[in-house]
């Protein structure tokens, strides 16, 4: 089996699995009234493989003759990049601008455990690459689901791990056994966990020494003993909520989870780092050129979802032509625009690294995800701004389906010539949810800090730049290797060149 279809992957979810919402045991993930929105949510990924619109992007046929999901296709080159690219972004619109990530993570996180182990077998420890190779090929073939337990709850965050007062609050092993490993700790934010079959840890940072014990990565099946999950509250009232008034979020959800490992034994099939602490920092940095990649990959429905946003209610506002709006429509396009050239240009120049694998260019990467999350703010506000105070003033579900109430909706919010005011309240309804809901405070949020603040990309983004040719042009243009430069406001009043240089 290499697809599975919906009802496999759902029936996958009922395995005993330990989660917990808002403090109580959770029987069955796909039943639960919040988690089950996002178990439907994640199940796009596999309707999207089984529908003939999208079979060709999202799946591929092996040499063996077996189809399998196209998100674990290792990419090669720069053409597999963008193929990747534009799945994600698919299965993103499907998901009405919430990314699915079932499986983009989890694919991201075994490229770079895939070329980390590859590192580590040049260097002398060959035992780890035929285990993330095994785990690559039970995860495609069995079309599993993965979550990725990354960022560790990291305590005070001036110090390293193992200078945390408390030894538990970044992931690590504390007992060595013929068997296995067994590890302690949490890692916070985890998405899609509550509904993955599969969770990968990776280390958050680079390491010391000091933290040999936290330099630890492997993956467990979801319903391990001594894996706790204790799912988000944040933004869980999607039942309750009529489409009608809430036509993205109502349908869609992503869940995260506080990730807790209560002495969770790991076989040592399963373990992919174990104290070289010196492959942390790589491991980490490597999860993060594949994870961002996807990261902008994924925005571009949302960016796209503002622009239309901005330019539907300047429309029905009737405020199309005005001068202050006509500049914020230009902004919202150059700012998904630009989002979208970097993301391309990025993905068309990636290079192959560590076991073959093509990497985006991480320089373009980095400006994509810094460009959108710095942006980000400033783009719902100009849509909040073109749509109105009615984007949180306006009428519920319960108001447009009661005839007394509706008629003065109808009435009252009607927008330019031709634009009746029930149809107004529609578009409105899906910017509300947009830019002024539970769910665009949620994305907001993701905006700074999901893939990495904007401080990491800052780092990336520095460390990635090749300063040679632009300080070779200033030295060059200064005239600094020649010995001389001409002083400022000068031009054209040059020194004969025995004046300027007497030898
Ligand atoms: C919705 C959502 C989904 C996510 N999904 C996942 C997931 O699936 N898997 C996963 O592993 N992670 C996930 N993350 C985690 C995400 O990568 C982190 O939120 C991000 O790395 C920031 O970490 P933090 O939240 O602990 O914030 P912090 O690291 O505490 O950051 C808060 C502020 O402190 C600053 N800061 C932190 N450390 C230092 C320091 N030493 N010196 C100076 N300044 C510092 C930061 O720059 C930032 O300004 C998710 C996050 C969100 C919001």
């Amino acid at each position: 089996m290499a697809l599975r279809t919906v009802q496999q992957y759902v029936e996958s979810l009922r395995d005993g699995r330990t989660v917990y919402f808002r403090g109580a045991r959770v029987d069955d993930v796909t039943t639960h009234p919040v988690i089950g929105v996002a178990v439907r949510h994640a199940a796009i990924d596999y309707q999207m493989a089984e529908d003939p619109a999208h079979r060709e992007l999202a799946t591929l046929t092996a040499p063996d003759g077996e189809r399998y999901s196209r998100y674990y296709q290792v990419p090669r080159s720069a053409e597999d990049q963008i193929a990747r690219s534009a799945l994600i972004e698919r299965a993103t619109a499907a998901g009405g601008t919430l990314v699915v990530l079932i499986k983009e993570i989890g694919t991201d996180a075994l490229f770079s455990l895939l070329r980390t182990a590859s590192a580590m077998d040049a260097n002398g420890s060959p035992e780890y690459l035929p285990r993330v190779e095994a785990f690559y090929r039970h995860c495609r073939s069995n079309d599993l689901a993965i979550a990725v337990a990354q960022t560790d709850v990291k305590g005070d965050r001036s110090r390293g791990p193992a200078a945390q007062v408390d030894p538990d609050l970044y992931v690590r092993i504390v007992e060595r056994r013929s068997d296995g490993i067994v590890v302690r700790g949490a890692k916070a934010h985890t998405s899609v966990s509550t509904n993955a079959n599969e969770l990968i840890v990776l280390p958050t940072r680079a390491m010391s020494e000091a933290d040999r014990d936290y330099a630890v990565s492997f993956a467990i099946p979801i319903a391990t003993p001594g894996l706790v999950l204790l799912a988000s509250a944040y933004d869980s009232t999607a039942p309750e909520r009529s489409p009608l008034e809430f036509p993205i979020s109502a349908r869609h959800k992503m869940m995260e989870t506080t990730t807790v490992f209560n002495d969770v034994f790991v076989p040592w099939e399963r373990v992919f780092l174990a104290g070289e602490y010196e492959f942390a920092g790589p491991l980490a940095l490597a999860f993060v050129e594949h994870h961002r990649f996807t990261a902008v990959s994924y925005k571009l429905p949302l960016v796209d979802a503002l622009v239309g946003a901005g330019l539907l209610m300047a429309d029905f506002n009737g405020i199309s032509k005005a001068g202050h709006v006509r500049e914020k429509l230009v902004h919202l396009i150059t700012y998904a625009e630009t989002l979208r050239g970097l993301t391309h240009y990025a993905a068309s120049r990636s290079r192959p690294r560590e076991y073959g694998i093509a990497v985006p260019d991480p320089l373009y990467v980095n400006m994509a995800k810094y460009q959108f999350a710095h942006g980000y703010h400033e783009a719902v506000r100009n849509v909040q701004d073109i749509a109105g105070g009615a984007l949180v003033t306006g009428p519920g579900a319960e108001d447009l389906e009661s005839p007394e109430t509706a008629r003065y909706y109808e009435k009252f919010y009607a927008g330019r010539v031709g634009i009746e005011g029930r149809v107004r309240l529609q578009a409105l309804s899906l910017v509300r949810d947009l830019v002024a809901s539970e769910f665009a405070g949620y994305q907001e949020v993701l905006a700074v800090h999901a893939e990495g603040s904007l401080e990491a990309e800052k780092l990336a983004l520095l460390r990635s730049y090749d300063t040679k040719p632009a300080l070779d042009l200033v030295r060059r243009l200064a005239r600094l290797d020649e010995g001389g430069i001409d002083a400022p406001g000068l031009a054209g009043q040059r020194q004969p060149a025995e004046k300027r240089n007497p030898k």
